[in-house]
């Protein structure tokens, strides 16, 4: 057995103790709204003073001399007279610069691509309108109220975070809030592990007013530490967007059909949805009907994928992914619609977990390893399979072997899986952390 230190996060919901918690929790998320609207802004009108050649990065907050949280907050109150931003908790006005610093990374990866959002192509067509910087894909944008993700993230400092009696959490309030404490009582149905320590708390607010409460906590935990001969059952799964996975022996996921028309039926509510009046009254009532399918739908998920990954850690000694960009898969083939949930991203997480609780391997083949072009037989690449999505079956020039794609690919993640014992887990250099 060995020790070590690992990282959960934990959601339950939660319901806030008084009206004047509730109201607290929604100052929060406006002041996270309205912090990161403030670095948008203040973006904007130094993109539009200096001008902004497309293809080209975002300017760095040094040149663009974007002011601090401490600044921001110092200008509305001496403008407005705002205390507003002083009264809720210091964290939500740091954590919106923080993502809105992301967004912009993220933009500044694909800035080089310089494409305009399809939408203001259209609008340019057929109305003549050009486009300007605001159009650019992947530009932060303003957060709206109605838009945006109600949530906040406050961090533990002190043991300022604490579950009390009743299962109340304790959260930090702010200096200048008329708040003494700030209380949610949680739905607990699956305790945090003992002695863990609560690093950091996120709560939200969904479309239906009901709170969640996202709790990250550190812990040790005492992990079986097995031989290396025992690494015996090894399992290659190859994503696939038709079966979730299929693995080396070319089994499939099976999920269930059931699931599946659940998903249809939503897709059909909101289709229905989407042709009425927005803000109608039968607006708002069949909303409702979606968002309540789509929980059910969402959790009903989770909850199979839990299962699956469960049964496949107990089953195998170590499994082997690709370490795929699923997002980026969404976007260019057009799964988007099966992928919102990024399933299988989730499923890998879970299996992570549930492997290395019992010292056992998750491995993730790199995005360089062409795992779908790459022989299982002989090992010779296919390259006329690179950016082919279409092609499901495939005879090998050199060996003539005739393969199923994701067969293959389960079976060429099962191959680099052996070769990773010997490269990496047996290799004399390796350092165990
Ligand atoms: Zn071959």
């Amino acid at each position: 057995m060995s020790v070590e230190t690992v990282n959960r996060g934990y959601v339950y919901s939660g319901a806030p103790t008084s009206d004047e918690t509730e109201s607290y929790f929604r100052q929060c998320f406006g002041a996270d709204r309205l912090m990161y609207n403030l670095h948008v802004a203040h973006l904007y009108e130094y993109l539009e003073k200096n001008g902004h050649t497309i293809g080209d990065k975002l300017p760095t907050f040094k040149e663009m001399v974007m002011p601090t949280v401490k600044e921001f907050k110092q200008t509305r109150m001496n403008e407005e007279g705002n205390k507003y931003l002083y009264e809720v908790d210091a964290f939500a006005s740091n954590e919106a610069k923080q993502h809105f610093n992301k967004a912009i990374s993220l933009f500044n990866k694909n800035a080089f691509k310089g494409q305009f959002k399809k939408s203001v192509l259209k609008r340019q067509k057929t109305l003549g309108i050009e486009p300007t910087f605001r159009d650019l894909k992947g530009m932060p944008k303003f957060h709206s109220r109605k838009n945006s993700k109600l949530s906040y993230t406050t961090f533990n400092q002190n043991d300022n975070i604490f579950i009390g009696e009743n299962n109340v959490l304790h959260l930090p309030t702010a200096q200048k809030s008329k708040l003494s404490e700030v209380t949610i009582k949680l739905n607990i149905h699956r305790p945090l592990p003992t002695n863990s320590r609560i690093k950091n708390v996120t709560i939200t607010m969904n479309a239906q007013g009901k709170f969640e409460v996202s709790i990250n906590v550190e812990f040790e935990m005492e992990v079986e530490s097995i031989g290396i001969p025992a690494v015996e059952r090894i399992l290659g799964l190859d994503y696939s967007q038709a079966n979730f996975f299929v693995d080396n022996e070319g089994k499939k996921a099976n999920y269930p059909h059931y699931y599946r028309d659940m998903e249809e039926r939503l897709a059909k509510e909101q289709r229905k949805l989407s042709h009425m009046v927005k803000g109608s009254k039968r607006w708002k009532r069949q909303r409702l009907v979606v968002v309540k399918l789509h929980m059910k739908v969402a959790n009903q998920r989770k909850d199979w994928l839990h299962k699956k990954a469960y049964a496949l850690a107990n089953r195998y000694d170590m499994v082997v992914v690709e370490d795929l960009d699923l997002r980026a898969i969404g976007q260019t083939l057009k799964l988007a619609k099966n992928q919102q949930d990024n399933g299988f991203g989730n499923f890998r997480l879970y299996l992570k977990y549930k492997l290395e609780q019992q010292g056992k391997y998750f491995v993730k083949a790199p995005k360089s390893f062409a795992s779908t072009q790459i022989c299982s037989d002989c090992g010779v690449k296919n390259t006329a399979l690179k950016g082919d999505i279409t092609t499901r079956e495939w005879t090998c020039n050199n060996c003539h072997e005739w393969h199923d794609r994701d067969h293959n690919a389960g079976l060429n993640l099962r191959n680099y899986g052996i070769r990773w014992i010997d490269e990496v887990l047996l290799a004399p250099s390796l350092v165990v952390a």
